[in-house]
């Protein structure tokens, strides 16, 4: 067996689990985003929940609830009642990832939300910490 170092290096770095390469923060997704008259759509918030790992009506709920308007789901966009900026989205949506997506311990987004009796929880996984949310 006559690997040189090089080698030797080369296969010890392929056997290495992909740990290091899972995310360590969340970036805001793309928001694709239109106003007609006086409705707002968010052409892709199917993906961005997915991005997000979140159901997209617990999104859809803290987005009307904060904006106080009437939305509609149809396949994977919403439409919202009244004008709305791409920042006021931008905002609405970092606030939801602080708030119910990125642990305030880890400061990750491998989160789950869990329901234990009438209360929320933001369970970890990368750090197991079990944090209070605000039911929405
Ligand atoms: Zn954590």
């Amino acid at each position: 067996m006559a690997y040189d170092y090089e080698e030797l290096l080369r296969r010890a770095r392929l056997q290495i689990p992909e740990v290091a390469s899972k995310r360590e923060r969340l970036e805001l997704p793309r928001i694709i985003h239109s106003v007609i008259g006086i409705r707002t759509t968010i052409h892709n918030f199917k993906e961005i929940a997915e991005a997000l790992n979140r159901d997209p009506r617990h999104l859809l709920k803290f987005l009307t609830r904060e904006m106080a308007t009437a939305a509609a789901m149809q396949e994977s966009r919403v439409m919202f009642k009244g004008k709305f900026s791409r920042e006021t989205f931008q905002r609405l949506l970092q606030r939801y990832m602080d708030q119910y997506v990125t642990c305030p311990v880890c400061k990750r987004p491998d989160t789950k939300i869990a329901r234990e009796k009438r209360l929320l929880f933001l369970v970890c996984e990368a750090c197991g910490a079990k944090s209070s949310i605000r039911p929405l």
